[in-house]
């Protein structure tokens, strides 16, 4: 079956994936001389870094999200259509999807990257990732799923139900720790007076040396000094080693009991199948030149996480951030119509404008180039740089006024469990009784 595309005079380019790159090579190509499909596995962009906060209720889902269909209304050379993408075939010019193969004269992936588990695959659904809208709807259920099952028995039994642990101390460990350590100790002690919730622990494992690695030596104190006075506990050097569905072992032989981990330890590429291997590269990145050409293929392209454009400066290519993301879609927007007009295409340079990470109200540390500064006012930036960087008007309206209505009444609204989430519980036992079974 054929993917049906209105007939078009001029070439298709299409683009697999509307994160931030995807979306915005789209928005860069809009009345440009190419008929652009855009393709999605969900029907909206997500705005990533914000998730930790739908995770632990301060903001609701669609304050993040955006229907991608809108962006591109009455754009007249632009389709998108929901399908995921399975294979590409490059001998032919033609993808497989869900919906049906399309062929392509340039094709752009923009897939973006997962949760990297390393070598805890095999459990991997025990750990909670936070990649997604559903993910981070699954830990908010999760986690006052688990607050109603303590309160049953004021929490005196089953302490791992309100014990929290969090692996990965990048931006995303680092913004969570710090919310759910608001929530202990702003909204929990509210809604459960019951619980003593002296004994609810957030734990952050880290196996570097600390907290946020990608950032300045400064903004890495004054984090963890910051998490550390929401009383998270702050495990440096700390590899885990093994969990068992209710305790999670360390390198260093202890043993913590927690039903909840959620994993923010890496990511690494997501691509559909059918590339040459040897395009490839560590963490199941696309290796591209300059151009954002993938190697061994003249008319594919990969952007974003997904691309591993390797050079000196970036001997494990750039860093998988949105603006690397968005600065790759629009260089090669340029270097398509440049090629189209018979013009040499520009490599593709990085403006790192800096980097920063909130931790709870009115703290964050930013990392600008040259300018370094925390605290009060970091926290501002940190706001503003958010609010202008959602799509939409209604999503910047509601962000700010979920963020107005937790600043002004230390609460945090969306404390509901819609859709309960089923963690599958590993049995040791029914698994060696099945192992038995099957040998
Ligand atoms: C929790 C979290 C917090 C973050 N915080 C920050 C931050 O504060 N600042 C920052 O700069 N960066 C942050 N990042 C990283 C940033 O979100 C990524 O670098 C950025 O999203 C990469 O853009 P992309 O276009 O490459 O991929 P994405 O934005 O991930 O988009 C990939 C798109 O491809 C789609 N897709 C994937 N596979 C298929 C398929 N086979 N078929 C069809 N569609 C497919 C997905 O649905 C998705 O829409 C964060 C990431 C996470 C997970």
């Amino acid at each position: 079956m054929t993917v049906k595309i209105p007939s078009s005079q001029h070439p298709r380019v299409v683009i697999i994936g509307a994160g931030f790159g995807g979306l915005e090579l789209a928005k860069k190509l809009r009345n440009k001389p190419f008929q652009v499909i855009l393709l999605d596995k969900n029907n909206y962009h997500n705005f990533q870094p914000l998730l930790y906060q739908v995770a632990t209720g301060g903001l609701e889902p669609d304050s993040i999200a955006y229907p991608i269909r809108k962006v591109f209304q009455g754009v007249k050379n632009i389709s998108f259509r929901m399908a995921e993408v399975q294979n590409i075939d490059s001998e032919s010019n033609c993808i497989q999807t869900n919906i049906g193969s399309l062929e392509y004269d340039h094709l752009v992936i923009a897939t973006g990257s997962k949760a990297n588990y390393f070598n805890f695959d095999s459990i991997s659904d025990q750990f909670m990732p936070l990649k997604s809208v559903p993910d981070a709807l699954n830990l908010r259920s999760y986690i006052l799923q688990n607050f109603e099952e303590a309160i049953a028995t004021n929490g005196e039994e089953l302490p791992e139900l309100i014990n929290f642990a969090i692996v990965g101390a990048g931006p995303t460990g680092v913004e969570l720790a710090g919310a759910l350590g608001e929530m202990k100790k702003y909204i929990f002690p509210k809604d459960y007076p019951e619980l003593d919730l002296s004994r609810m622990r957030i734990m952050l494992f880290e196996a570097g040396d600390r907290v946020l690695p990608a950032m300045s030596a400064e903004a890495s104190a004054k984090a963890e000094k910051y998490i550390r006075q929401f009383e998270v506990e702050v495990y440096l050097n700390t590899p885990v080693s093994a969990y068992s569905g209710s305790e999670l072992k360390t390198d260093t032989g202890d043993v913590y009991r927690t039903d909840t981990i959620i994993w923010t330890a890496g990511v690494q590429g997501a691509h559909p199948e059918g590339l040459d291997p040897k395009s490839i590269a560590k963490g199941n990145r696309i290796l591209v030149d300059n151009f954002n050409q993938v190697q061994g293929y003249k008319n594919i392209y990969a952007i974003g996480d997904i691309a591993a454009m390797i050079s000196d400066d970036f001997p494990k290519g750039h860093p998988m951030v949105a603006p690397v993301a968005i600065q790759q879609a629009q260089n090669l927007a340029k270097n398509l119509l440049s090629r189209k007009a018979d013009k040499n295409p520009t490599e593709f340079k990085y403006q790192d404008k800096g980097s920063m990470a909130t931790i709870g109200r009115n703290r964050a540390v930013v990392d600008l180039p040259g300018f370094k500064f925390q605290g009060f006012f970091a926290w501002w930036v940190w706001m503003f740089v958010h609010i202008i960087s959602l799509i939409g008007f209604r999503n910047k309206l509601a962000t700010l006024w979920g963020w107005a209505y937790n600043y002004f009444t230390y609460d945090r609204a969306m404390r509901l469990i819609i859709r309960p989430y089923k963690r599958r519980k590993h049995d040791p036992q029914t698994e060696k009784e099945e192992t038995a079974v099957e040998a």
